[in-house]
C-alpha cells in the first residue's frame, strides 16, 4: 500500500534561494500561480498543498549543481549565477525579477579610459569564470582575484585595483568611492531544468512554465475602464490596443458607451493622457491578477 502512495504522489522538485535577493520574488511567483505551501523558518523542502510540487530551499549558487544531479528537477535562480557554475541544465523562462548587472569597477579618481588599462591589474571578483571570458574576448590579460564576498572592500584594503561585482542601483559601489566603468553581463532570474526530465516531470513542468507566463504578463498590464461619448469611440479605440480589440457596451446614458481594454505598463500614462484628451471620462485601472494568452 505505501509503495502505491508513492508512485501516485510523483512529485515536481523546485529548489529556490533559501533566503536573500530572490527569497521572496520566488515564492510570490510560485503563489501567484495558485501553488500553496509553507515556507517556515528554517525549513529545508516543504511540500505543496494543491500541486504536485516539492519545494527545496537551497543557496542559490548551489541550484544549477542540485538541478544537473538530478536532485532537483527544476530551479529558480539568476542567469549569473547559471553563467558562471556553467552546469548541464536547461534555461526555460526568465521570469523579470532580479534584475542586476555584473560590472567592473575602479576607484573613482582612477584614470580609466578602456578595458585596455586593467592589463596588468588585478581585478577581485566572485564571478571568475564570466570575468575571465570577458578579458578573454577583450584581449586584456589582467589577474583574477577570486573572493566570496565583500568585493567592494578589495580596491580600498590593497588588495585589487578593480572589482567585478554584481550591481544594482550602484549605490553600493559610490559609498565605497568606486565608479561602474564596463557592464559585462546582464542578469535577472530563470526558470532552470534538468535536461533529462521524463514525462510526467516534463508534463508538470510544462504546468508551471504555463501559470508562470501569465503570471509574469499579467504584471505588465493593467485593465482600464471608462466612459466614452459615441462621437470619439472611433479615436479611442485607436489608442487602445486590447488584446484582440477593446470591448465597447453602450451605457444606460445615450450617447455614451463604456470602453474597456488591457494596457502596457510601459505606456500606460501616455495612453491615459491621450485618452483624457480625446474625451474618455471616469476611466478606472485595474491590477489583472492572470493573463492567459
Ligand atoms: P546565498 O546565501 O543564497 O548564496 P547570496 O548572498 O549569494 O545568497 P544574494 O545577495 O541574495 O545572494 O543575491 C542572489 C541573487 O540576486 C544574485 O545572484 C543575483 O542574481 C540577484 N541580484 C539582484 N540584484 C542584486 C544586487 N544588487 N546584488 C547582488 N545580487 C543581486
Ligand atoms: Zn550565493
Amino acid at each position: 500500500m505505501e509503495e502505491d502512495k508513492t508512485i501516485q504522489t510523483m512529485k515536481l522538485k523546485i529548489a529556490i534561494q533559501k533566503s536573500g535577493r530572490l527569497y521572496e520574488d520566488s515564492i510570490k511567483i510560485l503563489r501567484e500561480s495558485g501553488i500553496e505551501f509553507s515556507n517556515g523558518m528554517n525549513k529545508l523542502r516543504s511540500e505543496a498543498y494543491n500541486f504536485p510540487l516539492e519545494v527545496l530551499f537551497l543557496r542559490d549558487d548551489d541550484i544549477p549543481q542540485y538541478v544537473e544531479d538530478g536532485v532537483a528537477d527544476a530551479g529558480i535562480v539568476g542567469e549569473n549565477i547559471i553563467a558562471e557554475t556553467n552546469k548541464k541544465i536547461r534555461t526555460v523562462e526568465k521570469l523579470g525579477f532580479g534584475k542586476c548587472r555584473l560590472s567592473i569597477a575602479v576607484p573613482k579618481n582612477a584614470d580609466y579610459r578602456s578595458i585596455k588599462d586593467l592589463k596588468g591589474k588585478k581585478i577581485a571578483t566572485s564571478y571568475p569564470v564570466i570575468l575571465s571570458k570577458y578579458l578573454k574576448k577583450k584581449r586584456v590579460e589582467a589577474k583574477i582575484e577570486t573572493v566570496s564576498g565583500s568585493v567592494e572592500i578589495a580596491p580600498s584594503v590593497g588588495l585589487a585595483d578593480a572589482i567585478c561585482d554584481l550591481v544594482s542601483s550602484g549605490s553600493t559601489l559610490f559609498a565605497n568611492g568606486l565608479k561602474e566603468t564596463e557592464v559585462i553581463f546582464r542578469s535577472e532570474a530563470a526558470l532552470i531544468s534538468g535536461t533529462k526530465l521524463d514525462k510526467e516531470k516534463s508534463a508538470l513542468l510544462k504546468k508551471i512554465l504555463f501559470r508562470f507566463k501569465a503570471v509574469k504578463k499579467s504584471r505588465h498590464n493593467k485593465y482600464v475602464l471608462m466612459n466614452a461619448p459615441n462621437d470619439k469611440l472611433d479615436a479611442i479605440c485607436k489608442i487602445l490596443p486590447g488584446m484582440k480589440s477593446p470591448t465597447v457596451m453602450p451605457l444606460a446614458e445615450k450617447g455614451w458607451s463604456s470602453v474597456h481594454s488591457v494596457i502596457d505598463e510601459e505606456k500606460f500614462w501616455e495612453i491615459i493622457e491621450q485618452l483624457k484628451e480625446n474625451g474618455a471620462q471616469g476611466i478606472l485601472v485595474v491590477p489583472i491578477e492572470k493573463m492567459i494568452v
